[in-house]
């Protein structure tokens, strides 16, 4: 399995990534995808983008290079009611929201518990805004799998397996394996992300390739092992690159 899309990726907006928009583009070429999403984070992560950087990037092309480019956010989640720190204003005309949660990011005292973090994704389940659940497998942010994960799929998000949890959330890859092992089992659609802050990062996926590959998961559920799979996806999200 490959992916063709690479749709979780930082650049110096993020002002603790690394890389250009046309490094990462550069570099999504080299590893041969056809899509790329650029998802710097929400205002509530210190040092993120200022409000004209999402209002702008209407300017970015549709193509470059032959790499068709998703404009995006990767929303913190604030609080345990599920709220995103998305802004009407800026992020209305982009097509690609994740929603994560951070430690860094939480507006709220309350500390975590297995309900409180139920609750949030059970909101954001809902929330139309959202395409893809970010990296949820930290531990200090555990949910209810079982319960929420078929809310995940009702709901039409992708549950991100997320390859930077890999190197630098290593602690959480043994929930990951869990909710993969739980979206095989509800048939939940996932998408294979690098949330890359450095350009050599990114289509490079094989970590968490490889654990898919190892408890069997299959292909048809991962939305971007094939452009046919992630064209369908855009399609029903009413996005429109190609016309
Ligand atoms: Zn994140
Ligand atoms: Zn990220």
């Amino acid at each position: 399995m490959r992916i063709i899309a690479d749709t979780h990726c930082h650049t110096i907006a993020s002002t603790h990534a690394y890389s250009t928009w046309m490094e990462n583009i550069h570099a999504a070429k080299e590893a041969g995808l056809s899509y790329l999403a650029i998802t710097d984070h929400g205002p509530t992560m210190p040092g993120s983008p200022g409000r004209w950087y999402f209002k702008n990037l209407k300017i970015i092309p549709r193509q470059v290079e032959g790499v068709f480019l998703l404009t995006g956010v990767e929303c913190n989640v604030v609080d345990f009611d599920g709220t995103i720190d998305y802004v009407e204003d800026e992020h209305k005309n982009l097509d690609w929201v994740i929603a994560s949660i951070h430690s860094s990011t939480l507006l709220t005292k309350e500390a975590p518990t297995v309900e409180s973090c139920t609750n949030a994704w059970l909101q954001i389940a809902k929330d139309p805004r959202v395409c893809v659940i970010g990296h949820c497998g930290q531990p200090k942010f555990k949910f209810d799998y079982e319960r929420v994960i078929p809310e995940f799929g009702r709901g039409g998000k992708l549950v991100e397996i997320n390859n930077n949890s890999f190197h630098v959330r290593r602690d959480a890859v043994i929930n990951c394996r869990e909710i993969a092992l739980l979206c095989k089992k509800h048939g939940v659609r996932v998408i294979v992300n690098t949330d890359s802050h450095f350009a050599t990062q990114v289509g490079h996926a094989g970590l968490a390739l490889k654990m898919l590959d190892d408890i069997g998961f299959p292909e048809e559920l991962v939305v971007n092992s094939s452009v046919e799979r992630f064209r369908q996806y855009l399609k029903e999200r009413n996005i429109h690159l190609e016309d």
